[in-house]
């Protein structure tokens, strides 16, 4: 981007939070002139929502930016603080977890349960020598083991570094080789798409390349054979087996928690450094001011894996310490059928429902009849993280999940943020489609122009936050200068300008009218047309506003004449004719919209009318190789890719209609 981004696309609906929700809403509007009155006062009140065993003596450290540190000398453990401290308020009968199989087996935990198992695997992590500081691989499917095996770590001081259970023996070695683990925690396997799906092979490839590691731990899931070697213990026999009885000992709020590697959406992935007592003070807030969680009645669900932030933050921290009642699901959407998701929020009538735009945008090409056969009156509130969410996928979500009247809170945030950044709040801001709306009290975000200038209402440029904040990443393991240099070189004191340390978060986006923000997706897409930068995710949400589209990624493809011109691949509605002459006139009705709804500057030179995209493992629009097909080239790196046959149609399709 030369300057800033061009602001094309304008919306006009607004939808007020319901009346009801507004009254009783656990955070009101009066929450953000208090944390702009005081931002470290605001945070400490917060802060105070977990049990600490030693008091903190300084709310933030910023004497060494951009290293920070939170509430310095206090010290608490994380696994007490989501589990004991609920059991002893009395509410160990209450149902922490509602687990769900794939193949329709199920499991209630209560935190009682949770409690005896975290302590009988805490004891055997001990047993096995680990101590504080150590790091732990975790590689499981979505079975109750994984949070498990998370607050286990924690509560002795482990450091967990989980694995998303569908990345290769290479991304799982790599992983476990930079963070030095000395123990995997695994499975035999998991069940996806109505079939056992093996880890274990995975595993004992991965720790063939790994000598740092001493021991794996296997739980039994599917019950297929595994081969067995002297470093593998099952966790039937370990964990099961063990003493019920632990100690909880309070840890640093500094003390490292976990190392996560980002999504890998841009290139090879970064080791995320997370920590105590900051990590688990804002998680626990945003979980319960974003979703209004009320911890008595709700029943919550992030749909998320535990393999990605959303899951750490929002399946295991943020609601295990605020006593929630969740479920958890093990597999995929559409097994045994497209209904498998609605059919779960009417089972256990879930209130709260937390998901990717990816999977609301696969849904609408499902179409709406599938929802439409379930009841789905308990949800009341949903969200949405991930990627930007188009307008018109925003509505659908709305009509058709949340009967009307469900407020939507679109949460911007990042693996390095740790925990929700910009979110409406369900019972005080009025939500336009499309939009995260403002950063959440104590959070200051911002959108400069090349020189970290803030861009008037109505402009475009790129997303920073000003100030540091308690969940921010500490570092990138074992690489500082990688931190500096990827997250605070491009404005403000890093990079030369100005007093004040500004942390670029990679996106693009804008203010509207209003002051709204607005996520454009990532600055590396920008488009640059006859001299306007023009973000992908404008055009994209253009082409989902006409009612044949379900789905779409654009890219800037060389141009002789204008620089770069625009190409999109687009997924109609599952009830759409694309054969032949209809398809044809289709692409050119499409090209038109997008020129009525955001100007000629914005026409596609091309449409490609595609079955499928591109997405990373995480379910994110891979916009890097469709640039490849549009311009000719052979692909990059497409390991990262949920299903690479996806770009062998694409390509072969794409010679076919030039
Ligand atoms: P990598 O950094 O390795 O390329 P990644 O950025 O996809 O991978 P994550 O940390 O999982 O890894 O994703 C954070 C990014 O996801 C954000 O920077 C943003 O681009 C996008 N994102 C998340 N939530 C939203 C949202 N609500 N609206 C728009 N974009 C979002
Ligand atoms: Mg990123």
């Amino acid at each position: 981007m030369s300057e800033t981004l061009e602001n094309l696309y304008s919306e006009t609906r607004q939808f007020p939070p319901p009346a009801d929700l507004a009254a009783n809403a656990n955070v009101k509007a009066e929450a953000y002139d208090e944390a702009d009155e005081n931002r470290q006062w605001f945070w400490e009140q917060q802060a105070k929502r977990l049990s600490w065993a030693k008091p903190w003596e300084q709310v933030l450290d910023w004497s060494n930016p951009p290293f920070a540190k939170w509430f310095v000398g206090g010290e608490l453990n994380i696994a007490y603080n989501c589990v004991d401290r609920h059991v002893e308020a009395g509410h160990g009968d209450k149902v922490a977890i509602h687990w769900e199989g794939e193949p329709g087996d199920t499991r209630s935990i209560t935190y009682a349960d949770l409690l005896k198992s975290v302590s009988q695997a805490a004891n055997t992590l001990t047993e096995l020598g680990i101590t504080a500081g150590d790091r732990v691989a975790i590689y499981l499917p979505m079975i109750p083991e994984a949070a498990v095996a998370m607050l286990a770590c924690a509560r002795i001081g482990a450091t967990h570094s989980v694995v998303f259970g569908g990345f290769s023996v290479d991304a799982l070695s790599t992983r476990i080789q930079d963070a030095d683990a000395k123990l995997v925690i695994t499975a035999d396997g998991g069940y996806r798409r109505g079939k056992p799906s093996a880890l274990k092979p995975t595993v004992d490839d991965a720790v063939a390349q790994c000598p740092s590691i001493e021991h794996v731990l296997v739980v039994r899931r599917t019950g297929e054979d595994v081969a067995w070697g002297e470093k593998d213990l099952w966790w039937h026999e370990t964990v099961e087996q063990a003493g019920d009885k632990h100690e909880p000992q309070a840890f640093d709020s500094e003390h490292p928690l976990f190392i996560l590697y980002t999504s890998g959406t841009t290139g090879k992935p970064k080791g995320i450094l997370h920590t105590t007592g900051g990590y688990l003070t804002q998680t626990s807030y945003t979980h319960n001011a974003v979703f209004d969680l009320k911890p008595e009645s709700d029943v919550y669900w992030c749909t998320a894996d535990i393999g990605w932030v959303t899951g750490h933050s929002y399946i295991v921290y943020g609601p295990l310490s605020n006593g929630a009642t969740q479920v958890m699901y093990e597999g995929t959407p559409d097994t045994p059928n497209r209904g498998r998701f609605w059919e779960i929020v009417d089972k256990y009538k879930v209130t709260i429902l937390y998901t990717a735009p990816t999977l609301i945008r696969t849904m609408m090409k499902w179409g709406d009849d599938i929802p439409a056969k379930y009841d789905l009156s308990s949800l009341r509130v949903l969200g949405s993280v991930g990627e930007p969410i188009n307008p018109e996928a925003w509505m659908w979500y709305r009509a058709n999940v949340g009967h009307d009247n469900c407020p939507i809170v679109d949460t911007w945030w990042q693996t390095e943020t740790g925990s929700v950044m910009i979110s409406p709040l369900p019972g005080v801001t009025s939500t336009k489609p499309g939009s995260a709306m403002t950063a959440l009290p104590g959070i200051s975000a911002d959108v400069v122009d090349d020189e970290a200038r803030s861009v008037p209402n109505g402009g475009g440029g790129f997303l920073v936050l000003r100030e540091p904040w308690p969940s921010m990443l500490r570092t990138i393991w074992g690489d500082d200068q990688r931190f500096i240099d990827t997250y605070w070189s491009r404005f403000g004191k890093g990079a030369g300008v100005g007093e004040d340390w500004i942390y670029f978060a990679g996106d693009g986006a804008k203010k509207d009218d209003d002051g709204a923000l607005w996520l454009l997706g990532r600055v590396d897409d920008v488009m640059l047309i006859s001299g306007h930068n023009i973000s992908t995710t404008e055009v994209e949400s253009a082409l989902v506003s006409h009612p044949s589209v379900a789905e779409a990624a654009v890219v800037g493809a060389t141009d002789p004449t204008t620089g770069q011109a625009i190409v999109a691949f687009t997924i109609p509605r599952g009830n759409v004719d694309t054969s032949g002459e209809a398809g044809e006139k289709l692409i050119q009705e499409l090209r038109l919209h997008v020129a009525k709804k955001l100007g000629p500057i914005a026409k596609p030179r091309q449409i490609m009318l595609v079955a499928e995209l591109p997405k990373t493992r995480s379910g994110k629009i891979m916009r890097r190789l469709l640039k490849d097909v549009a311009e000719n080239r052979s692909l990059g790196d497409v390991t990262t890719l949920q299903d690479s046959t996806v770009m062998d149609l694409i390509s072969s399709g794409m010679t076919s209609t030039k």
